[in-house]
């Protein structure tokens, strides 16, 4: 396997944390680093130590319970803050000192009040002494974005010679654009001596919503480590989605030929483990994890996930570890999509009855957003009941309704083409995963324009 390997830094825990409404006691913490060491994630960033004692026994607890990855403690670029982080780091397997330092003019005016030659100084004093302390150091010039390149460059060299292993570029305030931050990590590369014996890093916020898509231009151009988030939780706008980094680089291999370790069948467990511990739910429509990810409402649209999910799904469900794909039927669904929900739920209908569900359907489904699988046994109930004497061909080919109020979308493409949770999704292979077929139930919907009266 040539493609190369990206660090996958988590830091949900010190960063998502820092977001308003996400705090999380120590045994919250701990139960995340736990799901995130299941996630596969290469670095938990598990705090600040020395920002509160909670903080501090945090870091504490997970460094001497998950023993997997490395653990990283954030520490600002003085002796104290750094000795803090190693103490809490201490029953580590893996430790990791972060120490940052901001080189942007503005912060050095403004916020540290001090000159360019002492923040080199103090970057290269505090990398030192955390580098006495601990084998593996990361260090961050904060605000890198709006650093002056030269400067930038300069600090990077000074700090990776007095011992940091991981240098991380941030783009703290989200300001960067793509091409702009690609740029800045090739030109890195291009002028810091011994460059090549550290890992890069892109640790990017979604101020203008960038902040995935300048964490990818940054790997594109050599970096090797990527920070980022559950749900992208963070300091304002949040960081780079870890669920969005991960799966760009799988469903898009062919222009992201990365690796990560993640096991991405467990991103939706992660992320709803988040949502819960913090009570901050995901946006229905987030990529990945959103709970309307993979639903399919437009006629047209189900239509073609039903004759093949290729149609319009990038990626299974499954490989993401979301339970199963949904159908969700509002009144842009079709007759087709309707039929196979009412057999899932038990019923199957000779057309002139299907007709008649159908018509209510639509009703019902243009007073009230979303039709659940109770309403719908419900109205399936009222037709079958006013049919009266009629009842003897349904009640053939009727099961009873099962309990759920909601079933998932049964989904036979996936043992051809998603087999393997962990597999990319096959849209881009042509050929036999291209030719798998959903079992339809229903072979007689005889007119697809039907299906397609309230489509797109
Ligand atoms: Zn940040």
């Amino acid at each position: 396997m040539d493609r190369p390997r990206i660090t996958i830094f988590d830091t949900t825990l010190r960063d998502g944390e820092q977001s308003p409404g996400c705090s999380m006691n120590v045994q919250e913490k701990l139960r995340l680093a736990q799901q995130l060491d299941r996630l596969g994630v290469d670095v938990i960033e598990a705090g600040f130590p020395i920002a509160s004692d909670g903080d501090f026994e945090a870091v504490q607890r997970i460094a001497a319970t998950v023993r997997r990855p490395i653990i990283a403690g954030l520490a600002r670029a003085c002796t104290g803050d750094v000795d803090r982080a190693w103490q809490a780091l201490q029953g580590a397997a893996h430790p990791r000192i972060h120490v940052f330092l901001a080189t942007s003019d503005i912060h050095l005016k403004y916020k540290l009040r001090i000159s360019r030659e002492k923040c080199l100084e103090q970057a290269r004093e505090a990398v030192r002494h955390a580098k006495s302390l601990c084998a593996d150091v990361e260090f961050s010039p904060e605000d890198a974005t709006r650093t002056d390149v030269p400067f930038l460059c300069q600090v990077v060299e000074a700090v990776i010679a007095a011992g940091a292993t991981t240098v991380n570029i941030p783009d703290t305030v989200g300001y960067t654009m793509p091409e702009e931050y690609g740029r800045l990590i090739r030109t890195l590369r291009e002028e810091v001596a011994d460059i090549d014996k550290v890992t890069i890093s892109t640790h990017c916020h979604n101020d203008l919503g960038l902040s995935v898509a300048n964490s990818l231009a940054g790997v594109q151009a050599g970096a090797r480590q990527v920070e980022c988030t559950i749900n992208g939780i963070g300091e304002r706008a949040g960081n780079a989605s870890l669920e969005e980094i991960v799966m760009a680089m799988r469903v898009r291999p062919d222009r992201y030929p990365y690796e990560t370790a993640v096991a991405s069948e467990h991103l939706y467990s992660s992320s709803q483990m988040l949502a819960e511990i913090t009570r901050v739910p995901v946006q229905p429509n987030k990529a990945i994890t959103g709970r309307n990810a993979f639903a399919h409402e437009a006629g047209i649209h189900q239509d073609g996930m039903l004759k093949n999910p290729l149609t319009y799904e990038i990626m299974t469900p499954q490989s993401v570890g979301v339970p199963d794909s949904r159908l969700v039927l509002g009144k842009h669904s079709g007759r087709h999509a309707l039929a196979l929900r009412c057999e899932q739920l038990g019923h199957q209908f000779e057309r002139r009855e299907l007709d008649e569900i159908y018509r209510r359907f639509v009703v019902l489904a243009d007073r009230i957003k979303k039709v659940q699988d109770s309403h719908l046994l419900e109205l399936i109930q009222d037709v079958s009941s006013g049919n009266g004497s009629n009842n003897d061909a349904s009640s053939q080919g009727k099961k009873f309704p099962p309990a759920a109020a909601t079933l998932p979308f049964p989904r036979a493409v996936s043992a051809a083409a998603g087999a393997n949770a962990n597999d990319s999704h096959p849209a881009h292979v042509s050929g036999s995963a291209g030719q798998a077929t959903v079992s339809i139930p229903f072979t007689d919907h005889h007119s697809e324009q039907e299906d397609y009266l309230w489509g797109v």
